[in-house]
């Protein structure tokens, strides 16, 4: 072909054909028509101004085409480039060089293709392939990816990454009484909520039909799990608008916490089934998976947050243990003991969460609780003609610093209308000694209105006996560990004497705690010891069972 045909071609080509010196006197000795088309460009700009071809190019591109050789030019590729008008445009390109005799690169010439429809529609099948079509959120593929991805953060950060599973309850009636589009409007408006109420860095994923999936980064604490799935919830519940009414959409949400050692299929696994164990218990429930436990962190954690739930739906009771004159005749009094109903655990003994119940605060509601609960206990048991005796409460630290204890005492009593003279404190020794000035203003204020005070498990704490006469306390419990070996331990028998004759220079009744035995018992009595606590008489009862021992108690007071 003749050159004048071949520009010819060129010039009624839809690509944009050019041909580029390099220096010296660099610029373009042909640009095509087509240029002004991909570009924005005419061929007039582009000759006037050399420079002008490298601000249309990426960095890297430029760099890339400073190093050129003839090693990998013939395959095209792609390239963005920057239009005139500031949008961008894909071309696809392919470029050859030209040397001189000496085999010096004189030149470059190329054919830019625009491709940026193909582009458009790879991404789009991109898109298709990991988002849901009618909300726009991430599939389960991309959400797997994005767990996994939240994993490695999380064990890298020392967190915990939550994943929560949201099923929408009655979406199915949704649909059978106002059809799929309206079905689907609903599905859109709860995508957006729940878009709405997530971090940057979290993700919101549809999941399924109705079923939507969240994923929380950067857990440290059971607080920040319960706040946002409260904030989850509230967001879902708002009000939906359709058509002529108004609609209340709940979701039962179960979650799963995860960090090292968990998988994406593990923690969307448990997540379900505590959604479904949500659905179960009454739907529009939050539940969360303990199995996804690997550590003694994520257990604390997964207690700390089950105890959240708990104190939120009073999965607690309390029993009553009698405390007995030491002739074991006459009723004294009872020991308020907690018990918690933990879902899948059965009844758990105080010793296995009062101690996380402290560490996170949650002991001063659960603690708060406890005091009512025990007032209305023994206002009922006076209603119905059984005595009680005083009932004693115990007291946490946490509970004694907090600023409101004095009032929430005053409540309890008021709301159960009883008396200052039957209730009564025990604060353990060990917590009375963490700040002696300061616990003696507190108990000061307490014994100000009228109540009882017991320093509980005496002889565990390292008391400086000066200091026990400055705390304004009527009784001590001696420590279940000195009375269990009493009999078969002396050294045991000389504390108990002693605490006995302490407690008594003092004006103190003394308690023992965990009297088993008839023989323990009996010394305690030789001993002078005022009252006994222990399964010899009856482990702590359900309110329940209580007026049956208490009965028994004064039938037993009339024989004598
Ligand atoms: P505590 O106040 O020293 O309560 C006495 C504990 O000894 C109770 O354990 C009771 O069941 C147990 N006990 C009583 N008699 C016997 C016996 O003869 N033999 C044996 N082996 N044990 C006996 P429990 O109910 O497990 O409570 C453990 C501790 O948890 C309590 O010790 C108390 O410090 C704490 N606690 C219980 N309820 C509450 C509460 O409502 N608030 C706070 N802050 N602490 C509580
Ligand atoms: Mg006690
Ligand atoms: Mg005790």
């Amino acid at each position: 072909m003749t050159e004048k045909r071949l520009q010819l071609l060129a010039d009624n080509a839809q690509d944009f054909i050019f041909s580029y010196r390099l220096p010296p006197g660099r610029g373009f000795d042909y640009v095509s028509p087509a240029c002004e088309a991909i570009t924005g460009y005419t061929p007039a700009e582009l000759y006037a101004d050399p420079e002008l071809i490298f601000e249309m190019l990426e960095p890297q591109y430029v760099e890339m085409m400073q190093g050129l050789d003839n090693s990998n030019l013939s395959q095209g590729w792609e390239l963005r480039m920057r239009r005139k008008n500031g949008s961008t445009v894909w071309v696809e390109q392919r470029l050859s060089l030209v040397r001189d005799e000496d085999g010096r690169i004189v030149s470059v010439e190329g054919i830019a293709r625009d491709v940026s429809e193909r582009k458009a529609a790879e991404e789009r099948l991109e898109r298709q392939a990991l988002h849901d079509e009618l909300t726009a959120l991430p599939n389960r593929r991309l959400l797997r990816d994005r767990i996994s991805q939240a994993l490695a953060r999380a064990v890298r950060d020392g967190c915990l990454v939550a994943v929560v599973f949201l099923d929408l309850d009655r979406f199915k009636l949704i649909n059978d009484s106002w059809g799929h589009a309206e079905g689907d409007k609903v599905l859109v408006a709860i995508a957006e909520r729940l878009r709405s109420v997530v971090r940057g860095s979290d993700t919101v994923a549809r999941f399924g039909g109705d079923e939507f999936v969240v994923v929380r980064e950067g857990i440290s604490s059971g607080d920040d799990v319960s706040v946002f799935l409260d904030r989850l919830a509230r967001e879902v519940q708002r009000k939906i608008v359709l058509g002529n009414n108004d609609l209340v959409i709940n979701a039962s949400i179960g979650v799963a916490l995860g960090g090292a050692g968990d998988t994406p299929e593990g923690l969307l696994r448990d997540a379900d089934a505590a959604m479904y164990k949500a659905k179960a218990e009454g739907q529009s429930r939050a539940e969360i998976a303990t199995k996804a436990v690997h550590s003694e962190v994520t257990n604390r954690f997964s207690t700390e947050l089950a105890l959240r739930r708990s104190i939120a739906r009073d999965e607690f009771d309390v029993m009553y243990q009698p405390v007995l004159a030491i002739d074991g005749r006459s009723l004294v009094g009872v020991e308020a003991l907690v018990r918690w109903r933990r879902p899948d655990h059965g009844l758990v003994e105080p010793d296995s969460f009062i101690g996380i119940a402290e560490d996170t605060g949650l002991i001063r509601p659960l603690g708060a609780w406890v005091m009512h609960q025990a007032c209305r206990q023994l206002q009922h048991w006076s209603r119905v003609g059984v005595r009680g005796g005083v009932v004693s409460v115990n007291l946490s630290g946490r509970q004694l610093s907090s600023p409101d204890l004095v009032g929430n005492v005053l409540g309890a009593m008021a709301a159960a209308r009883i008396d200052p003279s039957q209730l009564s404190f025990e604060i353990t020794e060990s917590v009375l000694m963490e700040d002696v000035d300061r616990s003696i203003q507190i108990l000061r204020s307490l014994k100000d209105i009228g109540v009882g005070l017991t320093i509980d498990d005496f002889g565990t704490g390292y008391s400086s006996l000066s200091y026990l006469e400055r705390f304004p306390v009527d009784g001590l419990k001696i420590d279940r560990s000195f009375v269990s070996r009493l009999g078969t331990n002396a050294a045991d028998g000389a504390i108990v004497a002693a605490v006995l004759a302490l407690g008594h220079a003092l004006d103190l009744t003394v308690t023992a705690e965990g009297v088993e035995t008839v023989e323990q018992l009996q010394i305690l009595a030789d001993l002078g010891c005022d009252a006994a606590q222990g399964y010899l008489f009856a482990r702590p009862l359900p309110p329940s069972d209580f007026p049956a021992f208490a009965t028994a108690e004064k039938a037993l007071a009339a024989l004598n």
